[in-house]
């Protein structure tokens, strides 16, 4: 397989990235269901948190798994986040954009250099910032799914993870979830109808201007 993704009749790839407790994995599960786009499930060797489900949050595999999918090219982008290893499948991912659908990812700042370097074109980047430090932690608390040196560990993280915002191609603040979907929502809208992503629009420009009148 080759490594890099050709445009030309592809669906776009829709990226948020966020520091952990944001609210970003709402977001993608709310946008998944009402915007018609296949979300892409991501690979990862940390332990799954009791509300999670094997292959629908991602697919939790041994570290062994996840050297091998590497090594195979298995993986469209990968990287260590808080000491674990997560990466994107690319064989779903690439079936999707060559059916022509949109896929939608939710991975860090390394996978979305990875993917933007190899397919500029078909990529739209958002990065979604918490309202301050202090909601974030309030979040991470709140989730109540991950023990305390872990919650301490992410937080000193995500001031990395938030410094990355300015590679990113929209910035969201997440006040509130409502207002941070419509507005995801309302990007999607505009990014889909780009004209460069507007297969067939020369046909049918052709056409309008050769319709005869009656
Ligand atoms: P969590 O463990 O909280 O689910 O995710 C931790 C971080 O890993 C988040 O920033 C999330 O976006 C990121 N992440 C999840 N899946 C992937 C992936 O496949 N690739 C990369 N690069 N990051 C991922």
């Amino acid at each position: 397989m080759a490594d890099t993704l050709h445009p030309a009749r592809r669906g776009l790839m829709l990226i948020l990235s966020s520091p952990s407790g944001a609210g970003k994995t709402t977001l993608t599960r709310n946008l998944k269901s009402e915007n018609n786009l296949d979300l892409s499930i991501s690979v990862t060797t940390r332990a799954k948190r009791p509300s999670e489900i094997e292959g629908v949050h991602y697919r939790f595999i041994d570290r062994t798994a996840f050297d091998t999918m590497r090594q195979h090219n298995d993986l469209l982008e990968w990287a260590e986040v808080h000491g674990n290893g997560y990466g994107t499948p690319r064989k779903e991912v690439e079936a999707s954009l060559a059916a022509g659908r949109d896929v939608l990812f939710d991975i860090d700042w390394q996978g979305t250099q990875q993917i933007v370097k190899k397919a500029r074109a078909d990529v739209v980047t958002i990065f979604i910032l918490p309202p301050s430090m202090a909601e974030l932690r309030s979040r991470l608390i709140r989730r109540a799914e991950d023990a305390e040196e872990v919650i301490v560990k992410r937080l000193a993280n995500a001031r990395d993870e938030i410094a990355r915002w300015s590679q990113y191609d929209y910035v969201i603040v997440n006040h509130d979830l409502q207002t941070a979907y419509e507005q995801i929502k309302a990007i999607l809208t505009a990014e889909r109808l780009k004209r460069s992503r507007a297969v067939g629009l020369t046909d049918f420009v052709d056409q309008l201007l050769t319709e005869q009148l009656p």
